[in-house]
């Protein structure tokens, strides 16, 4: 009887992992270095032995693992479960589906880290129960995931969801993927620290200092009444909001999302984006529509990874 999935989440740095049961319970979590020197095949033999201990340290046989999830860094082919890039690790061309698949015996679904922070949040965080949400992560980027009547998105290439690469500000910066006025040159922690370092660079009148500068000191900042970073914050919302309503327009959503870094903010972020929501979007999708923090955290990662499976594809 297979009663278990395994999810993990390759970052950079770590691998998160969780063995879980069908219902969405995490039973057993780990967090390994990635050691990305050791290269795909190296890092590959590691999450081979480190699932199957993780499994076996809950008293769990590998016979009843019905699946295992993985999130990855980077551009995949999701169908056919192959690595194209992945930019932190400098993977290229890897098939890791078939790799795991013929270590482990047992079924394995790769996606982006977006979709499956996503997903995570849909099934088991805080879009649970809800069918149509759009989940945004603020953090050194700004990724997204959507899930649709209860699936999740996907598109032609596996770019369904890219909200981080809408085009906010024609006269804005270049985005590290070579278009200018990302939501992500603007949204981001990135961003907002960026934005603070060049008003500190204009000499105007701040409580920020080049030497601390952060997300949370800029948020901390703006609750204090600071100009600078009041402004800076203002114009990330601004941002955001709009992107919400065309989102909107679009996918008609209940719940949008929010979680990363940045969003650690909390009601200094959340409450005058919902001001700001009120104000972009439509009359006809705005109603009822719920903006809301994220809830599992660096864990949703793993458990939509699981959820790849033990959800099933719909
Ligand atoms: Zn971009």
């Amino acid at each position: 009887m297979r009663k278990y999935y395994i999810g993990i989440d390759v970052g950079g740095t770590s691998m998160k992992m969780g063995l879980m049961s069908e219902s969405g319970e995490v039973l057993a979590e780990a967090e390994h270095l990635t050691q990305k020197e050791d290269g795909p095949d190296g890092v590959i033999a590691r999450m081979v032995e480190d699932a199957k201990q993780l499994a076996d340290g809950a008293g769990i046989s590998w016979n009843q693992i019905g699946g295992v999830g993985v999130g990855l860094p980077g551009f995949l082919d999701i169908p056919n479960g192959v690595v194209k890039y992945l930019t932190n690790l400098g993977w290229r061309n890897v098939p890791i589906k078939e790799k795991l698949e013929q270590a482990w015996q047992v079924p394995v679904s790769i996606d982006n880290d977006a979709n499956v922070a996503a997903l995570g949040e849909a099934w088991q965080g805080a879009g649970k129960g809800v069918d149509d949400l759009v989940c945004i992560t603020l953090g050194t980027g700004v990724g997204g995931g959507v899930i649709a009547e209860g699936h999740l998105l996907h598109g032609m290439n596996g770019f369904a969801g890219e909200v981080g690469h809408i085009q906010v500000d024609r006269e804005g910066v270049r985005c590290n993927c070579g278009q200018i006025g990302c939501l992500e040159t603007v949204a981001s922690a990135t961003a907002l620290v960026r934005m603070a370092r060049e008003a500190i660079d204009q000499g105007r009148e701040t409580v920020l200092t080049a030497e601390s500068l952060s997300a949370r000191e800029i948020f901390s900042a703006c609750a204090k009444g600071d100009p600078v970073a009041s402004e800076i914050v203002a114009k990330a919302i601004d941002a955001l909001a709009r992107t919400l309503a065309v989102l909107s327009l679009v996918l008609n959503p209940s719940r949008f999302i929010i979680g990363g870094g940045v969003a650690k903010a909390g009601d200094v972020l959340l409450n005058p984006l919902r001001e700001a929501y009120e104000k972009e979007a439509q009359d006809n999708v705005k109603q009822g529509v719920e903006i809301v923090l994220a809830k599992l955290g660096n864990r949703a990662g793993f458990i939509g990874a699981a959820g790849l499976l033990a959800r099933g594809r719909k």
